[in-house]
């Protein structure tokens, strides 16, 4: 398994996730590409071996979300925009992740057409890119909003692994 670096440029928006995680010890399978072993359903089984996989049952500790705190995706997903935008998050630390467009705009291909291609980022490209993702992008962006409070649509550059 390897991580990847990527760079993203471009209009985007930073929300504070408020998701918090405690430790819980659970009964469960503990082979970790079985299903059985993230279904919640299955974390209290009385069963010597997993029904699925055949792998020990044991107990072990697993990190679960506190009731009532709130993920960037969870938020999307239950209004149906979670393939709306590209979650990126730089540092795995902090609890902020940053969000841009999942699809680049037409008008503005930074993909290099033959061998190379250049292209001058100026104040005025800034300014329409960040008002195109304000409009394109208002339907998610105000779920978050509702969510998280107030988000600036910010533009820059953005190193992360993935
Ligand atoms: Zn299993």
């Amino acid at each position: 398994m390897g991580y990847n670096l990527y760079t993203f440029i471009g209009p985007y928006i930073s929300v504070n996730e408020t998701v918090a995680y405690r430790t819980k010890k659970v009964h469960a399978c503990t082979n970790k590409s079985c299903s059985r072993a993230t279904n919640e359903r299955f974390w209290h089984t009385s069963d010597n071996f997993c029904g699925a996989c055949g792998t020990k049952i044991q107990y072990r500790e697993t990190e679960v979300r506190v009731p009532g705190t709130l993920g960037v995706l969870s938020v999307l997903d239950t209004e149906g925009f979670v393939d709306f935008l590209h979650k990126m998050k730089p540092d795995e630390d902090t609890k902020v992740s940053y969000l841009g467009p999942n699809r680049p705009n037409k008008n503005w291909d930074f993909y290099p057409k033959e061998n190379s291609s250049v292209t001058e980022i100026t104040p005025e490209l800034i300014k329409a890119q960040v008002e195109w993702f304000k409009e394109e992008y208002a339907k998610p962006i105000s779920c978050l909003e509702k969510a998280f409070g107030a988000l600036e649509v910010k533009w820059g550059v953005i190193c992360y692994y993935a």
